[in-house]
């Protein structure tokens, strides 16, 4: 299969003809060739989107909401579609793709083609004499630029408030995982989404990524991805002032007391740490456990993960999958060694494991825990993105707190405990952008989400992404 980009409603080869192989990392096959797009693309996007501009902009946000409906009523109707296709491309259990990935692809462009109806802006009097309000537009074109840990989920997170505050979008898949964007481009049309609108080029990030960043004419980036790429976006286009939002890496703590749900807490933590073969931005790497239930919770959760289902993601059954390439599990399994040569104890898995059906070339590795390693270690301190955890322990609240927060990330920490005070206090002195208490991965997309200090700028989600894809003009 050749993928193709989607440029004004139509699927056009790239035009310089450069073509980058898709890899089913599963199985170390090539399964499509997709272009790898240049600055000449992205000029014809942005003349597609220039042209649909003024209209998208003054549709109604009645008509905006039906077209987007639309393509949330068939993102679901090709559940099955879709599904096979991120997993092919990422190498991620087909259970996740039907269950996350795409379901949620779905429930982000209904839920933001609700707020191209609902979208308010505020307006603030001056006694009896003047009154202020504050008029949000449409930027006009924009860029979102997304990851492939969870292709068609954050790429439609990004793409669905753009469109509905009015704008029109040039988007960008991650090249390791571009078939869900592509076949996006087909719904739209079905959906009737109008020409130019929204246009999907495909290509790395040092050809197409950098190309839409440097657009003159593209006025806002929306971009999720690594902390050492949201630097490099940043370093583009901040002199050229553009809007632009960064949600980035993360090294998330999750804080066990003594007091906390003793069973459900094993099998969470089992979840949260290893969902997508670790590969969620908001998976936990720092396993923090109270000093008095250490050695239980230790060896209770090794025996949780040990039972976890490694094999083909086709298989309903798999639990872990294939990480998503040849070079990530390379890079995961550099980590595993530099985490022993810093001291670390690998208490499970920590190898690639032989699997059934697979050949050599695919890209798994087992979910690995590790122990007596410091906070300040680089095993504790880099994110590696992958099924590997460490755990460490604390006595008191205070010291959970500071190992919690000994990160240059801040993105989503943890919490499980059964006392509320205590929980509600960790909440006020932990330094990320999310805490879940009691849970894990619960979204409602109302909230604002992005994390604090590497881990980004600026907040996606609800009214916080209508703003942002909006300039508020104070009449
Ligand atoms: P990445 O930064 O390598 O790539 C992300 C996207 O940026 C891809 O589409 C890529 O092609 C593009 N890109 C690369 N270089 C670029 C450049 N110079 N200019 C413009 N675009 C460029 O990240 P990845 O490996 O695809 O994803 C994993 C990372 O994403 C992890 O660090 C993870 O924590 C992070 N992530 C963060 C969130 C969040 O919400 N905070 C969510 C998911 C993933």
């Amino acid at each position: 299969m050749k993928l193709k980009n989607f440029i004004g409603g139509d699927f056009l080869e790239p035009t310089l003809g450069n073509y980058i192989e898709n890899m089913n990392p599963a199985t170390g096959k090539v399964i499509s060739l997709l272009p790898n797009s240049t600055h000449e693309d992205v000029q014809l996007a942005v003349e597609a989107a220039t042209i649909a501009k003024k209209s998208w902009a003054t549709t109604s946000g009645e008509d905006r909401f039906k077209i987007l409906n639309k393509i949330a009523d068939l993102i679901e109707s090709k559940l099955d579609e879709l599904a096979l296709a991120e997993t092919t491309d990422t190498g991620k259990p087909i259970k996740f793709s039907k269950a996350v990935d795409i379901p949620r692809a779905a429930s982000n462009f209904r839920f933001f083609a609700t707020a191209a109806m609902q979208f308010a802006s505020e307006s603030h009097a001056m006694g009896d004499y003047a009154i202020n309000y504050t008029l949000r537009q449409p930027i006009g074109v924009v860029g979102c630029i997304s990851p492939w840990n969870l292709p068609l989920y954050l790429f439609t997170w990004k793409i669905a408030p753009a469109l509905a505050a009015g704008n029109c979008v040039i988007a960008k898949p991650s090249e390791l995982s571009p078939t869900t964007a592509y076949l996006l481009g087909e719904i739209c049309n079905e959906a009737g989404l109008p020409k130019g609108v929204l246009n999907i080029l495909h290509g790395d990030g040092l050809h197409t990524g950098s190309a839409i960043v440097a657009h003159p004419d593209i006025k806002a980036i929306s971009f999720t991805g690594g902390t050492n790429t949201g630097k490099k976006i940043a370093e583009v286009a901040a002199p050229m002032f553009k809007k632009i939002s960064l949600e980035l890496g993360g090294k998330n703590p999750c804080l066990i007391f003594a007091d906390c749900e003793y069973e459900k807490t094993i099998s969470e933590v089992s979840r949260l740490a290893f969902s997508n073969q670790g590969q969620i931005c908001l998976c936990g790497s720092r396993i923090l456990i109270e000093q008095s239930i250490y050695e239980k919770f230790k060896t209770d959760l090794i025996h949780k993960v040990q039972q976890l289902n490694i094999g083909d993601p086709l298989l309903e059954a798999t639990q872990i999958g294939s990480l998503i390439s040849k070079a990530h599990q390379q890079k995961v399994m550099n980590y595993i060694q530099l985490a022993k040569e810093e001291g670390g104890v690998i208490l499970c898995g920590g190898k690639i494991p032989i699997t059934n059906s697979q050949t050599q070339n695919n890209a798994f590795i087992e979910p690995t825990i590790i122990e007596n390693l410091g906070p300040q270690c680089r095993t504790n301190q880099e994110e590696i993105f992958g099924p590997v955890i460490t755990i460490q322990s604390f006595n008191t609240d205070e010291e959970a707190i500071t190992l919690a927060n000994d990160s240059n990330y801040g993105l989503a920490a943890s919490v499980w405990t059964n006392n509320h005070n205590r929980a509600m206090q960790l909440t006020t002195k932990l330094n990320t952008g999310i805490v879940w208490i009691n849970c894990w991965l619960l979204r409602d997309l109302r909230t604002p989400f992005g994390g604090m200090k590497d881990s980004g700028v600026g907040r996606e989600g609800g009214e916080e992404a209508m703003r942002f894809f909006t300039e508020a003009k104070n009449i």
